[in-house]
């Protein structure tokens, strides 16, 4: 009798580096035989990758493990892995483990080299935690994505050293590292056979690509290098640390071919003795002249941000700095956070913690600002063409397509399916905050 076919679901949280390791783990189980599926009804294992940035997302992953326990009793075949940066968490596996003994698998960050063998292990009937502490003995993994992936992100680099006072990132990622340009470049130029058109270079500080290894070449080399590989249409890359972003990258964006002109360039806070607080290493003054440096070069240029309101001391007059420092920047999108004790971090430990009530009215101030330059951004870019890249059906209309700007702005037009992977002119002719919608040219 022909075997059934296993099929995972995985079910990812957090950032798009994140997403890239969820993508390692769903590519190692296809090679163990498993096929996708997005319905955790139907699934043999499910797979959550799991995030700690903020206690809000922990909150979330939680309660959907304990979710998944009802699953496991309709279907005790059914495996659960449990992965990344929430498993990683110095001292939480075992308050993990007592909470959710219905898991099958725990595993950090440091150990996707060893998920195909936790997964015979876990089909042999046993329960098995594996998170290393630290990545000296991580193999690379980096499976080949499915064929025909549109758009894939591409990790440059691992890990982070900068220690902002807030984030748990370096202690659950361990210290930065690069990938050596050729390994790289030879992921890309396969991705680009398999039908790959889009690629996100991830590191938690691109600018700093390769200096801690003392690579004879930078960022800006490397993006040069990628721009020129044949049949690639789009390279985007996240995310500029402001202290590290020099010169040489804004002109290589600004004389790149293929290379989108988008700047994820964080400020967190707008008041320098904030910044300094968060040991972020530059200053107002100087993240408004990088900034102004890169719409100078790069006419065309989206910068989006990420802010944190309510760390630690922060007062109202250091908020109203922030919200000067979005009315001066013309912002396309902000990531706008609530300040998140994470153990650990240094920033968990200061007095002087802001209720939660002034950091929900900041939050929402600050959203209320930037909902409001979005909208006039978008409305900047009102009966003008661009061109934008089809991902599919439009998820609220089926006769519409959607697709992105090479700002990343989201861009929905009538139009069919068959259009989906390709480069289209549009013609801008509506806007809300969110999106764009157009007409084709
Ligand atoms: N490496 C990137 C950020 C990665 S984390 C950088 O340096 O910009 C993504 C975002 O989460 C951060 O930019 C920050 O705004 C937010 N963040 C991180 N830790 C947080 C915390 N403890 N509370 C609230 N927001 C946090
Ligand atoms: Fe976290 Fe700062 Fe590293 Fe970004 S640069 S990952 S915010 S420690």
């Amino acid at each position: 009798m022909a075997q059934r076919t296993k099929k995972v679901c995985t079910i990812s949280y957090g950032c798009q580096m994140s997403e890239r390791d969820a993508e390692t783990l769903t590519a190692i189980s296809a090679e163990s035989g498993y096929r996708r599926t997005e319905n955790p009804e139907e699934a043999d294992l499910i797979i959550i990758n799991t995030c700690c940035v903020r206690e809000s997302a922990e909150n979330k992953i939680i309660g959907k493990i304990g979710q998944l326990k009802k699953l496991k009793e309709r279907n005790p075949y059914l495996k659960i892995a449990v992965a990344g940066c929430m498993v990683q968490q110095p001292g939480i596996l075992k308050r993990l483990q007592r909470r959710a003994s219905h898991i099958d698998i725990w595993t950090g960050t440091f150990d996707h080299h060893k998920f195909e063998e936790l997964l015979h292990a876990a089909n042999e009937g046993q329960k098995i935690a594996l998170v290393s502490s630290d990545a000296s003995d991580t193999a690379e993994v980096v499976p080949l994505a499915e064929k025909g992936k549109l758009k894939v992100n591409v990790n440059i680099m691992y890990g982070c050293d900068n220690y902002c006072a807030y984030c748990i990132v370096p202690y659950v990622r361990g210290s930065e590292r690069s990938r050596p340009k050729d390994t790289i470049l030879k992921e890309i130029r396969t991705l680009v056979l398999n039908g790959c058109q889009e690629v996100t270079l991830l590191g938690q500080n691109v600018n700093s690509y390769g200096k801690k290894d003392k690579f004879p070449y930078d960022f800006s080399d490397l993006l040069k290098e990628i721009d020129t590989i044949e049949g690639l249409s789009r390279i985007r890359f996240m995310t500029s640390h402001p202290k590290d972003l020099n010169d040489k990258l804004i002109a290589t964006v600004a004389e790149g071919k293929h290379i989108c002109e988008h700047f994820h360039f964080p400020f967190q806070a707008g008041s320098n003795r904030i910044l300094h607080a968060m040991n972020r290493d530059y200053t107002r003054e100087y993240y408004l002249e990088r900034a102004s440096r890169i719409l100078k070069e790069v006419p065309e240029a989206r910068i989006t941000t990420d802010i944190i309101v309510g760390f630690p001391g922060e007062t109202e007059e250091d908020f109203e700095m922030t919200l000067d420092l979005v009315r001066t920047v013309p912002f396309s999108q902000a990531y706008t956070f609530m300040f998140s004790k994470r153990s650990g971090t240094v920033a968990a430990r200061l007095p002087e913690q802001v209720p939660l009530e002034i950091k929900k009215h900041r939050l929402q101030k600050l959203i209320e600002l930037q909902n409001a330059k979005s909208l006039a951004w978008r409305q900047k870019m009102l009966n003008k063409y661009y061109e934008i890249l089809v991902e599919g059906p439009s998820k609220t209309n089926l006769e519409q397509i959607s697709g992105r700007t090479r700002g990343n702005e989201v861009v929905v037009v009538k139009g069919s399916e068959d259009l989906t992977d390709t480069l289209v002119n549009v013609k801008i002719v509506s806007a809300n905050s969110w999106t764009l919608f157009g007409i084709l040219d």
